[in-house]
């Protein structure tokens, strides 16, 4: 019999996460769950007594010509994939409730949100913050477990709870990948069969720097090139690709092998990303 308590409702969350006596992990999701959330729920379950995952498709890190209404949902799925996991908590929250019509405040976090997604989105990072800062009063978890597949993600969020002393902890997660190497990601549903060769050459972009890293490349410049011809040619198209130090996310002329290869490309009309040290 399964445990897991469906909560839709932000003040019975709050009346349930005042009293918490015990060690909370918390996954924050927009849902369509797939291996990489689970790793994240697994982990929680393995350091944390009680376990949180929301399900959220945040409308406020969508710009109006994004993918909102297309995002892929399917709760009941979800709910079963929890429930076998012994989840304690789904939170599930409706748009109204989490922004109300007079719904006035926003919280951002300065020039690690200027580059790279943030680019091509440059209202995204401030519902991402917004959402987080919410469901952390919310939920009031002690550990918060997230993937490295959205790394800037992670760095402005870990930015973020300290700058505004959160007290929560921040568990970066490796990315998981399907068989081919794909990162795994709920908008990979919305690709094309014949897309598939398409959106492998952003994994492939990784392994193709972390090569040209091992032969003994340096220059940023001829890497990023490298990658550029690699993902045009495949038909998929650039959005950027970039290298930078993985904590101020500043980019890097000569790089080491804690430098971060950050990419994102269009695959069709769906905007996948990817991530990877040169290791
Ligand atoms: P999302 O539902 O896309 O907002 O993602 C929710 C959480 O799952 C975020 O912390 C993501 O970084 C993480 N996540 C998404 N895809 C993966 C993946 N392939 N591997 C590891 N974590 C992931």
């Amino acid at each position: 019999m399964s445990k897991l308590k469906v909560i839709d409702s932000i003040e019975e969350m709050q009346e349930i996460s005042a009293n918490w006596s015990e060690e909370v992990g918390f996954v924050p999701t927009m849902g369509y769950l797939h291996e990489g959330h689970l790793s994240l729920v697994k982990a929680a379950k393995e350091n944390c007594k009680i376990v949180v995952v929301s399900i959220y498709v945040n409308p406020s890190q969508f710009a109006p010509n994004e993918d909102l209404d297309t995002y892929p949902r399917d709760f009941d799925r979800d709910k079963k994939l929890l429930e076998e996991l012994e989840v304690d908590y789904l939170f599930f929250p409706k748009d109204s409730d989490m922004y109300p019509q007079n719904y006035k405040t926003w919280v951002n976090v300065n020039d690690l949100t200027k580059g790279l997604c943030g680019k091509s989105r440059p209202t995204h990072f401030q519902g991402v913050t917004t959402v987080v800062s919410k469901l952390i009063n919310i939920v009031n978890p002690n550990k918060m477990f997230m993937g490295e597949k959205d790394f800037q993600q992670i760095t402005v969020l870990k930015r973020m709870v300290e700058d505004l002393n959160f007290r929560v902890k921040i568990i970066g997660c490796d990315i998981v990948r399907e068989k081919d190497g794909l990162a795994m990601s709920s908008r990979n549903k919305n690709l094309k069969s014949e897309d598939r060769e398409k959106a492998l050459s952003l994994s492939r972009s990784i392994k193709l720097a972390k090569n040209l890293f091992r032969d003994g490349e340096i220059e940023s410049r001829i890497i990023k090139e490298k990658i550029w011809e690699l993902i045009n040619s495949s038909g998929a198209k650039v959005d950027y690709v970039e290298i930078v130090d993985p904590v101020t996310l500043e980019d890097v002329e000569k790089v080491d092998e804690k430098s971060r290869v950050i990419l994102a490309a269009y695959v069709g009309s769906v905007r996948l990303i990817d991530n990877g040290n040169l290791e």
